[in-house]
């Protein structure tokens, strides 16, 4: 079995304020083996970073790795081999930024994801949610206001982010499909949304009784629902029904905040989008209507990290960008450092995300038995995260499940 040791190693995971001393770590195969002040591997390369930081790969929460245009009702209608291999273009450019797993939260199904597990293109880890449901003007219905051609049940386009459920039978049926097809957990549309033609952010989506039926199935599946949230009404119907994983947050109150944490929830803020949707999304082919929704969302987000950080609600990394604005994926980190404090940024991408992916131990983390995904840092992100934007130019060493993607020499 391949070992490699790194030596002289700082690691920043997340958990600590400062860069602690320099340690050894050893990888054998692709799992981490030993973390250690010293340790004695003969056999293994030794590769001596010099005090440089070493991180464990990158989480990206809140991903559309098959969104390869901004405009999602024409992305749908893309023939799934374009999409296929424009989505392995974005996991690769992702993978490359430093993210070593990623979680969709709508489109990617799960040939992707064993694409990703085969590891014959260069791809992150991939934990899907399969299509997302959205009921009939929701978020996933972008068939406009004059089309009234039905949705369909079955056979879905890769391209496209979701499928339209209606009704407690419906809905439960869809979600045991989306289970059965392969998703680790399923994502819902419970709020109006800046991308789509016929809802406006205050729309509340999905009834409490569909609500209900679908946090059963999940919970039936052993897993959990993750649901697209802005106003403090539809986060808060939403936690009272078991909602787990609760995406983007803008419009959050204090008091539901609290609420969401008592509840054990996660918050996913995903700020960057609305930045780049509202400076670049029209000249990139989102529509001029949905530009407009941007801006109710777009400022109150800043304000919701504090409150989130406030109540003790569990941040992690989000991005939910779309097409050729997947390019910003690291400047969430940036844009959450000017509230938060860098460390709790860091953890948002390692530790926390963990650990809502259910992959606590496994990933996020450099540990004994945890998966070989590290990056190793030119600098120190705790003082400064810009070094993890620039499309990976700062990450000397991309490692991911124990194979090197980019080794750059260390001189
Ligand atoms: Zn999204």
């Amino acid at each position: 079995m391949a070992a490699t040791l790194f030596t002289n190693a700082r690691i920043v995971d997340g958990t600590l304020d400062q860069r602690p001393d320099p340690v050894s770590v050893l990888v054998e195969g692709n799992i981490i083996r030993d973390v250690a002040k010293t340790i004695a591997a003969p056999k293994a390369t030794t590769i001596d970073l010099g005090g440089r930081t070493l991180m464990p790969g990158l989480i990206d929460a809140h991903v559309h790795v098959i969104a390869c245009l901004a405009d999602l009702g024409r992305n749908a209608m893309l023939p799934d081999s374009l999409v296929t291999s424009r989505s392995l273009v974005l996991m690769r450019q992702m993978l490359m930024r430093g993210f070593t797993t990623v979680r969709d939260v709508g489109g990617a199904d799960f040939g992707l994801k064993i694409t990703a597990e085969e590891g014959h293109f260069p791809t992150p880890r991939l934990v899907i949610s399969g299509k997302a449901l959205s009921q009939t003007g929701g978020h996933c219905d972008f068939r406009g206001r004059y089309i009234d051609t039905p949705t369909p049940k079955t056979g879905f386009r890769l391209g496209s982010l979701g499928r339209v459920a209606d009704g407690i039978d419906e809905v439960r049926r869809a979600a045991r499909e989306e289970i059965k097809g392969g998703a680790d957990f399923i994502k819902i549309m419970a709020n109006g949304g800046c991308a789509s033609p016929t809802d406006p952010i205050h729309f509340l989506g999905y009834s409490r009784g569909e609500l209900d039926a679908v946090v059963e199935e999940a919970r039936m599946a052993g897993t959990y629902v993750s649901a697209h949230l802005y106003t403090d009404e539809a986060i808060r119907r939403c936690v009272e029904a078991g909602v787990h994983s609760l995406e983007h947050c803008n419009l959050i109150k204090p008091e539901t905040a609290a609420f969401a944490a008592a509840q054990g929830a996660y918050a996913i803020p995903t700020l960057v989008t609305f930045d780049k949707l509202a400076s670049e999304g029209g000249k990139l082919g989102f529509p001029a209507e949905s530009v407009a929704k941007v801006e109710v969302v777009r400022a109150a987000g800043m304000e919701s990290l504090a409150i989130m950080r406030a109540a003790g609600l569990p941040m992690a990394y989000g991005t939910d960008l779309l097409g050729e604005m997947h390019r910003h994926q690291s400047e969430e980190f940036v844009i959450r450092g000017l509230v938060l404090p860098a460390h709790e940024v860091i953890a948002s991408a390692t530790h926390v995300a963990a650990k809502l992916l259910r992959l606590e131990g496994k990933i996020g983390t450099i540990a004994p038995g945890a998966y070989a995904d590290l990056i190793v840092v030119d600098g120190d992100p705790l003082q400064d995260l810009s070094l993890l934007t620039f499309q990976g130019r700062h990450l000397k060493l991309i490692m991911k499940n124990g194979a090197f993607v980019k080794r750059a020499t260390l001189t």
